[in-house]
């Protein structure tokens, strides 16, 4: 069986984050998203939520399972049987640190293979920071994130 991990804080998930995990789910038997538990950003939905959203924005792909992860990406990738990592790239300012990250994972376990993607063009632009900037201050984010996601970031916002 071919596993790939998709690893990320995903707070929350989007769609840039779905289109990368759809189209590497077609080259894989199994794609599993892995949220990062001990993330130094504090972030706006606690584990269990953000884990929640994705299961919910992915239910309709059937080789796409979810799972929490603290320690090393590499490591978890081995314990749980895959062969590669797959990571989203918008722009240059995403390659540099991808670089580091992958040649670093490289060496910690050369069996474990990074690959990148672009997301379609629409979603270039998209992160999860600027999701949540702009329905804090009141915005539409609805045509770049899932519906439960939509609903949840509103009822975070809403008092
Ligand atoms: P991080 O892993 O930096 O905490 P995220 O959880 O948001 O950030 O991202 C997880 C993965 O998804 C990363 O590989 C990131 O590059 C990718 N990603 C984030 N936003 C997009 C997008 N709009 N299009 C494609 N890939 C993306």
């Amino acid at each position: 069986m071919r596993k790939i991990i998709y690893p990320g804080t995903f707070d929350p998930i989007h769609n840039g984050h779905i289109d990368i995990a759809m189209r590497a789910a077609k080259l894989f038997d199994v794609l599993e998203f892995v949220v990062a538990v001990n993330v130094e950003k504090d972030p706006l939905f606690n584990v269990d939520e953000r884990l929640s959203l994705i299961k919910e924005s992915t239910n309709h792909i059937e080789n796409i399972s979810v799972s929490r992860f603290t320690g090393l990406v590499v490591d978890y990738a081995k314990n749980s049987d895959s062969i590669a990592i797959i990571r989203g790239l918008r722009h240059v300012s995403d390659f540099e640190f991808e670089f580091q990250m992958a040649m670093m994972n490289f060496y910690l376990n050369p069996d474990i293979a990074s690959l990148f993607m672009m997301p379609d063009e629409k979603y270039i632009h998209l992160n999860s920071t600027i999701v949540k900037d702009v329905v804090k201050n009141g915005g539409n984010v609805s045509a770049f994130v899932p519906s439960c996601v939509n609903d949840a970031l509103l009822s975070k916002y809403s008092g």
